[in-house]
C-alpha cells in the first residue's frame, strides 16, 4: 500500500488496517484485517508489527488461503509486551504484516497416503484452522490440549468427529488430562504424518512419546511458539 508522504520519500510499506477484534474468551481473540495482499501457504506465519511501535512478533495465519481477511488467533500473555497492545487494538488501526514465513504445512506428497494428525496447545491450533478451511475435503484427527474446554477456540470450525479436546482442569473435553497422557494411551496408524504446533515442553514431551511408538523423526513436523 502506498503512504501519503513527500513524493520523494514515498515508501512501499504493507500496512494493514484492522478491521476487527473478535474477542474469544477474557485472554483470547482473533485480529482480522483485510484480506492478504500476498500468497500464503496455510500454515504459516506472519510477522506482525504496530505502527509507531518498533517491536515485532509471529503470528500463525488463522485464516484460510482464499479468505477474504486475513486473520490471526492471538492469546494475551500476561505481562507481554506485544500481545496485551494487540488486543487494545480498534478498528482503523494500522498494523504492518511481514511475511509470509515458514514452511510448517501440509506435507503435500503424503496428502493421500498417509493419515495426518494435527497436535496442538492452546493458540497452537491456529495454523491447523487455515489448513482445515482451505481444505474442506482433508481427512484429519486434530488433538487439542487446553486447560478448560471454553479454550476450544472456534470447536464449530471443526468436524467435530476428527477433533479430540484434552483438558486438564475441567471434564468437559473428550479426554480428562494432558494432550501427552492421550498421545500415550493412542494407536495410530504406521502411515501417520504428526503436525506439532505450540509450546515447546509439550512438543518435546510429544516427540518423545511419538519415539517410543516407533515413529522416525521424519513423520513429525513442528512449529515451536515459545
Ligand atoms: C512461528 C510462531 C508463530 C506463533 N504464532 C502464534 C499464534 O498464532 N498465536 C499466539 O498467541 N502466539 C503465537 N506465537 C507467539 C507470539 O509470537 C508471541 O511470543 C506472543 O504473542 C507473546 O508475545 P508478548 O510480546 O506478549 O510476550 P513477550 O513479552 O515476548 O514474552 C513474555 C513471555 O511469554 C511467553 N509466551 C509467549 N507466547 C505465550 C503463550 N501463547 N502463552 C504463554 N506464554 C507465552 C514467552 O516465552 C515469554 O516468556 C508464535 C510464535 C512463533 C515463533
Amino acid at each position: 500500500m502506498e503512504i501519503d508522504m513527500k513524493p520523494d520519500l514515498q515508501i512501499i510499506t504493507n500496512y494493514y488496517k484492522v478491521q476487527e477484534i473478535k474477542q474469544l474468551t477474557e485472554n483470547t481473540f482473533v485480529l482480522s484485517l483485510p484480506k492478504s495482499r500476498f500468497k500464503f501457504v496455510a500454515g504459516q506465519h506472519i510477522s506482525l508489527s504496530i505502527k509507531g511501535d518498533y517491536q515485532s512478533r509471529e503470528y500463525s495465519i488463522y485464516s484460510a488461503e482464499e479468505s477474504d481477511n486475513l486473520q490471526v488467533l492471538v492469546k494475551e500473555v500476561e505481562g507481554g509486551y506485544f500481545s496485551p497492545k494487540l488486543k487494545h487494538l480498534k478498528a482503523g488501526d494500522m498494523v504492518e504484516v511481514h511475511g509470509p514465513f515458514g514452511k510448517f504445512g501440509l506435507e503435500e506428497k503424503k496428502r493421500h497416503t498417509h493419515q495426518h494428525v494435527f497436535i496442538a496447545s492452546g493458540t497452537g491450533i491456529a495454523p491447523f484452522h487455515s489448513i482445515v478451511k482451505t481444505n474442506p475435503d482433508l481427512n484429519y484427527q486434530l488433538i487439542l490440549g487446553v486447560r478448560y474446554a471454553n479454550e476450544a477456540y472456534e470447536i464449530e470450525d471443526y468436524d467435530r468427529k476428527m477433533f479430540t479436546l484434552c483438558t486438564s482442569r475441567d471434564e468437559k473435553g473428550d479426554f480428562k488430562g494432558r494432550l501427552t497422557e492421550y498421545l500415550k494411551k493412542t494407536e495410530f496408524n504406521k502411515n501417520t504424518c504428526f503436525y506439532l504446533c505450540g509450546n515447546s515442553d509439550m512438543i518435546f514431551d510429544a516427540m518423545e512419546i511419538l519415539k517410543t511408538k516407533g515413529f522416525e523423526r521424519e513423520s513429525v513436523t513442528v512449529e515451536v511458539y515459545f
